[in-house]
């Protein structure tokens, strides 16, 4: 039997990456006839970066994938997904928390959640910085959120060619993982994920503890927008 590409990719990855770091597959833009590649390979956690989309493929996937949501989520787009996604990378507001919470009452579900926090030396991605990440934990109304569950962080690192400026980085991340996993005594706070690394960057990430890669064109190749 010889494997397809995206078959082999997802075998590579399972070999090379360490026990305690799970693959997500970011399958955004990607057809579902090469998703169903990486499924029929095992693989059974996948990530996109818009609601819609991640929807689209929901309804069209085997029901035993277990969906992420990576990219920015804005508040009034929250209901459309809070009936299945699996764990949400990106929440870089109280406000979005406390949405995700309502909607997850409503499915009668606790939603798992990562904060995502700003460690690049770039003005474009996303996230908390680190006053407000403490800010938002320290938020007298988050032990009442009782449907969702902050299991981690989440982080991207500067794309750059330098190494030493990616491990910092991902270094600076790790540290805070640490400080608020033995800090925090809350109900819904219990930190056991740390979301790092890409496929340009994952192999730094894993040397820094990461416990999720978010791997898209290593697996599927190049993105065509
Ligand atoms: C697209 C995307 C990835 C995957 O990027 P690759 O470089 O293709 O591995 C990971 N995380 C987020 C948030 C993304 O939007």
């Amino acid at each position: 039997m010889t494997l397809n590409n995206i078959e082999h990719n997802i075998n590579f990855f399972n070999k090379k990456l360490p026990e305690q770091t799970k693959l997500i597959a970011i399958s955004k833009t990607k057809p579902i006839e090469l998703i169903m590649q990486a499924y029929n390979a095992g693989q059974r956690l996948f990530g996109e970066n818009k609601v819609q989309e991640m929807v689209h493929k929901h309804q069209l996937l085997p029901k035993d994938v277990l969906w992420h949501l990576a990219g920015h989520l804005q508040t009034n787009k929250v209901k459309y997904i809070a009936g299945f996604v699996n764990l949400i990378h990106s929440v870089d507001s109280f406000k979005l928390l406390t949405e995700i919470n309502k909607e997850a009452l409503k499915n009668k579900r606790v939603i798992n959640c990562l904060l995502q926090v700003h460690i690049a030396n770039e003005d474009t991605k996303f996230g908390l910085s680190k006053i407000e990440l403490f800010d938002l934990l320290h938020n007298k109304a988050l032990s009442e959120l009782n449907n969702v569950k902050i299991i981690g962080l989440m982080g991207m690192a500067t794309n750059t060619n330098n190494n030493e400026q990616i491990q910092a980085e991902f270094k600076s991340l790790k540290y805070l993982f640490e400080q608020i996993k033995s800090g925090f005594n809350l109900p819904n706070v219990a930190l056991t994920e740390l979301s790092m690394g890409m496929s340009d960057d994952y192999e730094i990430a894993v040397t820094q503890g990461s416990t999720m890669v978010r791997i898209g064109s290593a697996i599927f190749g190049e993105r065509i927008y």
